[in-house]
């Protein structure tokens, strides 16, 4: 079988969002819905989505739209339907009666359902219609969020289920988790219980939702939304509706019953019309007063709002073990609701599955987590966990670890996929070196670095492990979300701050210097971004020999935003790309124009599609959909290059003045009609600078040492400049650009 043509019913946030995503696969889709016009509406929210679905606006024309009524006959080609309309069972049932009236043979069903289990949906059908029908329960943002569970149960055809799963996972890119037909599945049942244990111990230990969204968070490897903010950006209505059923669905005896009990505040928020982010607000809301946007929070025993505190608990890294160990209620909370977690989770193996490997993995990928509950296990250490625990009395997993104690009961990880990913290399490699801002793993005859900052943010540290790992071929891969945010810009703060700039001059040049052996040494240095690859990141991604690309990246150079220039190479890589161009063959000053644009604007790709656009990515550049590929792609350009021959030094032919001169002119326009101000206009004047070669006319041929040199002046006079760092303070403290 394969699937070439598909159908979805029901064009809502999942059905346009499923959509999107075929169409990102080059999939052709029609999408139905009771009426065309609502097909419409999806396809023109799926065109206009921040951030957007579709890797590049032109795949919109994948999707075809029509309605149930007229244009049910779409059916009959498809090979794989899903169907993704309201949560209500009848109307399910009336869809599937009608799709298996004029489906082909064979042709695979699948419902989004989140809730309801496959034998309530597939009561009415035929044994044989039973093979072909599962649960394929899509996440949301579908393009951003790894998970897919296919849920399926003893009457499906397993080869089909296992043909849909492979066909997810390398054409949409899942990471698809086969699941037994139980509530919630492996994702929501664990990670909706832990988000209600984190709330009710919130509750019951009288803690603040900012304290309590301090510590469920960044210091568990949660994200930093917490559980209230978690709540608000779902919809606290939605929550509700999922809440009750699992209520509905779970034994009465099930440990989730305690969390899932209504709690009066939260009937009240929604009742008032406080559903989150997409009503008047939640446990958060923005209030204006005298003009001014306040973030407020609301108290949970007053039930009051007022500004939200900011709650620093002195959190650096994720060391769970320090957490729960705290003499403080920070401590309390953080063990009281991580025991929790692992105690329910560990109850449901083996009846909900007996691979309790699959749920950590749900939770990375669902909830985007970067551990599950029994690696949390793993890194408190099993001697550790039982000499705290309470009971846990009729919880067979627990029961046997607590007799072999063993500490390595682990094993490997990410059995749900048979593909070689970074996760199952990491435990089998060696840990080579580590610092505070990065690891270095050998495997073979190879060199795996990861690095393990907030966001990735790069520091001296991490050039340092870069730096050392160039002695074998190098892989520049990781597992959270960014691949880097860019320079840490708090550590470069901290020397302006002391008036220290020589540290700073320091650390750029040896930022430069280890760029430059990324590229030049005689290994092979292959980058695999996803997620965040700006500034800095995009300088170590672009000075790579080889770059594997996840469809999921942000990547630009961004620098100009925070009132600096890129120094570690960006701009002389981006001006010897666009000067590889036709055009730039042909006009020494179109790639620095062009450079000056890109750079001069912060222009960010979303996509490897748009990267490629703006010269960020190269042709040859791998872009992978899955993001568990990364590494196998990766590891077979090493295995392709073993008599890999380092490339030959750039040399650049600049009109200096010249160019100069027409970049001046685009500032003063800008300038004038106020879209730069004071230190816009700087920054670009040392943009420029850098970018039309500085002192230099087209007799002369200058190298790429020049030009490093010229971004490193022009990056130490901006970060001396007042304005510069005013701008970094304002971005650090708001996550946006100050315009001065
Ligand atoms: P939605 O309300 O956004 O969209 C539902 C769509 O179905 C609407 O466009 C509606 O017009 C259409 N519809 C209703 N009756 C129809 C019919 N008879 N024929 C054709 N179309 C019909 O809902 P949603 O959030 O996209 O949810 C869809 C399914 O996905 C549900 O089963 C839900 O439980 C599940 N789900 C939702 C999420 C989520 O985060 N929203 C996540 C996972 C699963």
């Amino acid at each position: 079988m394969k699937i070439n043509k598909t159908v979805i019913i029901g064009s809502g946030t999942m059905g346009s969002g499923i959509a999107a995503q075929l169409c990102n696969a080059n999939i052709p889709v029609t999408l139905l819905d009771l009426k065309t016009e609502i097909c419409q509406k999806a396809k023109d929210r799926i065109y206009k989505s921040r951030p957007p679905l579709l890797i590049d606006k032109s795949k919109i024309d994948n999707i075809k739209i029509g309605n149930i009524e007229e244009n049910f006959d779409v059916v009959k080609n498809a090979d794989w339907i899903v169907e993704a309309v309201v949560e209500r069972i009848d109307i399910k049932h009336k869809i599937y009666e009608k799709i298996f009236k004029n489906r082909k043979t064979g042709a695979i069903v699948s419902s989004n359902t989140s809730s309801i289990p496959i034998k309530i949906l597939s009561q009415n059908l035929t044994p044989e219609e039973k093979k072909d029908f599962c649960i394929t329960h899509f996440f949301n943002p579908v393009r951003y969020m790894g998970l897919l569970e296919i849920v399926k149960n003893e009457n499906n055809d397993l080869n089909k289920i296992n043909y849909l799963k492979r066909f997810c996972e390398e054409q949409l890119g899942k990471g698809a988790i086969i699941c037994n037909d139980t509530p919630g599945f492996l994702g929501n049942r664990v990670g909706v219980y832990a988000m209600q244990v984190a709330m009710t111990e919130a509750f019951k230990m009288k803690m603040s939702i900012e304290e309590s969204d301090a510590i469920f968070g960044r210091p568990m490897g949660i994200p930093k939304t917490g559980v209230f903010g978690l709540y608000d950006l779902i919809g606290i209505d939605l929550m509700s509706d999922v809440l009750k059923s699992f209520v509905k669905e779970l034994p009465k005896n099930d440990e989730f019953q305690k969390v899932a009990v209504e709690i009066p505040l939260i009937k009240k928020l929604v009742d008032m019309g406080y559903t989150g982010r997409k009503g008047k607000g939640g446990f958060y809301r923005i209030n204006k007063i005298n003009d001014k946007k306040i973030l407020e929070a609301i108290n949970l025993e007053t039930e009051e709002y007022s500004p939200s505190k900011k709650i620093d608990i002195n959190f650096e890294k994720v060391d769970l073990k320090k957490l729960i160990n705290r003499n403080d209620k920070y401590g309390k909370y953080a063990w009281s609701v991580i025991s929790k977690i692992i105690k329910y989770a560990s109850s449901l193996v083996p009846q909900v599955t007996n691979k309790f490997n699959d749920i950590d993995e749900a939770m990375r990928l669902g909830f985007n987590w970067s551990k599950g509950p029994f690696e949390m296990l793993k890194e408190i250490g099993v001697k550790n966990f039982f000499n705290k625990v309470d009971n846990y009395k009729d919880n067979k997993f627990l029961e046997n670890l607590s007799k072999t104690l063993n500490e390595d009961f682990y094993g490997e990880r990410q059995l749900y996929t048979e593909i070689e990913t970074l996760g199952k290399i990491k435990s089998k490699a060696i840990q080579f070196d580590r610092n505070n801002s990065a690891e270095i793993y050998r495997f073979k005859d190879y060199n795996i670095v990861e690095f393990t900052s907030k966001a990735n943010s790069l520091d001296y540290e991490s050039m340092d492990c870069l730096k050392k790992a160039t002695d074998k071929p190098l892989i520049i891969i990781n597992e959270s979300m960014q691949f880097s945010a860019g320079v840490n810009l708090n550590y470069v703060m901290n020397f302006a701050e002391k008036n220290d700039f020589k540290s700073i001059e320091n650390f750029i040049k040896y930022f430069q210097e280890t760029c430059k052996l990324l590229k030049y040494s005689k290994y092979p240095v292959v980058s695999a971004p996803s997620g965040l690859t700006l500034g800095g990141g995009f300088e170590v991604v672009v000075q790579s020999n080889f770059v594997v690309s996840h469809m999921n990246i942000v990547m630009g150079l961004v620098e100009t935003i925070v009132g600096l220039v890129p120094a570690g190479g960006g701009c002389k890589e981006m001006l010897w790309r666009w000067s590889q161009t036709n055009e730039g063959k042909n006009d020494p000053d179109f790639a620095p124009m062009k450079v000056f644009e890109i750079i001069g604007y912060a222009k960010t790709a979303t996509s490897p599609v748009e990267a490629e656009s703006l010269l960020l990515l190269n042709s040859n550049d791998k872009k992978i959909m899955n993001r568990n590929s990364l590494f196998q792609e990766s590891k077979k350009i090493l295995t392709e290059n073993r008599d890999f021959i380092p490339p030959k030094e750039c040399k650049f032919k600049l009109s200096g003045t010249k160019v100069r001169e027409k970049m001046f002119k685009t500032l003063e326009k800008l300038y004038k009609d106020k879209k730069i101000l004071d230190h816009g206009m700087v920054v670009g004047k040392e943009l420029a600078y850098v970018l039309s070669g500085g002192d230099t006319n087209l007799d002369n041929e200058i190298n790429e040492d020049h030009i490093y040199k010229l971004e490193l002046n022009s990056f130490m006079k901006l970060i001396e400049t007042e304005n510069t760092q005013k701008r970094i303070k304002h971005t650090l403290k708001t996550g946006k650009p100050l315009i001065n």
